[in-house]
């Protein structure tokens, strides 16, 4: 008998999963190391990946703990917890103990859990980073799109917020808030945070606020939500992206003491499944988090390198005529290219999808199309991860530099070559 999962197997799998393809963050990573295998040029600005190397003491303290090899306990090594509670009372004036924090490999696997062990919507802005949707298709949460658009820097609003709670008030519900912002590389300022916060205490909303790129703040002032809401946000950090430290997989959750029974049914999964971060990797982050000198110094090279660089970009952009924020925080832009519209149709070019594949095709240049971050499918943004540099290089030539003086063309021509010549083969593209 010929079996039915033989000849379709995919019919037996999940139903939220069916159809679904992996992460498009990790995906164009996968086809930029093929066309470098097969010796293309390839210009890597689709995956967000730091280009910074972890900080030297935090390298060192990794080494000097490679040999702890036991479990650690599921909410995380207590001298992290304490070192993360520290590091948010330092940098936020936050009130936090050592028992909010938890740890995770990674903190896309702690709001994976999160979404499954919370039973609301997930609330999200338009654009928003590639797999917040997915994971609430996965555990089988109904999505809430709030609006955005280039005039408010892809940025939400209270009134968005308010309109949307309105309409069934005692609804539960989950928003994630994510500044500075993957995709769009702007950030709230107090003000806009302290109106979101007030929307969110009214309506008892559940607030995530995703505060991978704080550090990543290009002037270094980030603020946290969490001071306007302390009791209804839950911080999510990690090593990636200020630490560089991408494939480490370390991420933590801050929660306050009255979503505790949200941390404590996390726990519960964690403890099913993942059981508990990497033990060397926890020792190491411990030195992250209690920060000094020599990290604070790092930061600031690396926040100067950012900031010049998109500053730089977001200027060659805007003068090429494109629709573009100017960023504020992390290392993205999302342009919209809707004023090229007939050039772009006259190539056969209708979805973004279409755009960052033809722009792949015909420049080397990868990015990824507007569409996975939840953007019309017709319309013409992409997200720029502007990072396809050896930092490692960038930051010691940026020591040379006194710190008072700008990091002009020149630096930014010769230490982080492949993204200016990226978005120089981009705008001769368009312009073409
Ligand atoms: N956050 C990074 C990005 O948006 C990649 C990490 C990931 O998707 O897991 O490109």
């Amino acid at each position: 008998m010929v079996s039915i999962r033989k000849a379709a197997p995919h019919i037996n799998l999940n139903l939220n999963v069916r159809g679904m393809e992996q992460s498009a963050t990790l995906k164009i990573n996968e086809i930029c190391r093929q066309f470098l295998r097969e010796g293309k040029q390839v210009f890597r600005l689709g995956l967000g990946q730091s280009p910074f190397p972890v900080p030297t003491p935090v390298v060192e303290e990794l080494k000097a703990n490679a040999h702890q090899k036991d479990y650690l306990p599921v909410f995380g090594l207590p001298q992290l917890r304490e070192s993360i509670a520290n590091y948010f009372r330092r940098t936020q004036s936050l009130g936090c103990h050592p028992e909010d924090v938890i740890i995770g490999p990674g903190s896309k696997e702690l709001m994976f859990i999160l979404q499954l062990v919370y039973y609301g919507d997930l609330v999200i802005p338009n654009p928003s980073w590639v797999s917040y949707a997915p994971q609430a298709r996965i555990v089988g949460r109904q999505i809430s799109w709030l609006h955005t658009s280039l005039i408010t820097e892809w940025k939400i609003t209270p009134e968005e917020i308010e309109e949307l709670c309105q309409s069934d008030p005692e609804r539960p519900r989950l928003i994630i808030l994510n500044y500075p912002s993957n995709p769009a590389g702007t950030t709230y300022h107090v003000d806009e945070l302290k109106a979101i916060a007030r929307v969110a205490r009214h309506y008892r909303i559940v607030l995530l606020s995703d505060e991978i790129y704080g550090e990543l703040h290009h002037s270094g002032r980030h603020v946290s939500i969490a001071r306007f809401y302390p009791e209804g946000t839950i911080i999510s950090s990690g090593l990636s992206k200020w630490c560089g430290a991408g494939g480490w997989r370390l991420g933590c959750f801050v929660f306050p003491k009255s979503l505790y029974w949200l941390r404590d049914a996390m726990g519960v999964v964690a403890s099913e499944t993942f059981t508990s971060t990497s033990a060397p990797i926890q020792y190491a982050a411990v030195r992250a988090f209690k920060g000094g000198l020599e990290i604070e110094h790092y930061l600031w090279q690396a926040r100067r390198i950012l900031r010049s660089l998109g500053r730089y970009l977001y200027q060659k952009l805007k003068k090429a005529g494109v629709g573009i924020a100017e960023p504020r925080g992390a290392f993205y832009l999302f342009p919209d290219f809707e004023p090229f519209r007939e050039k772009l149709m006259k190539k056969g070019i209708l979805t973004s999808q279409q755009l960052a594949e033809r722009l792949l095709l015909e420049t080397g240049v990868a990015v990824l199309p507007g569409h996975v971050f939840g953007r019309p499918l017709e319309e013409f943004t992409v997200r720029i991860a502007y990072v396809d540099f050896d930092g490692a290089r960038a930051l010691s030539a940026a020591e040379q530099i006194p710190q008072n003086k700008h990091l002009n063309k020149d630096f930014l021509y010769y230490y982080c070559n492949n993204t200016v010549t990226a978005i120089d083969r981009l705008c001769d593209w368009l312009c073409g």
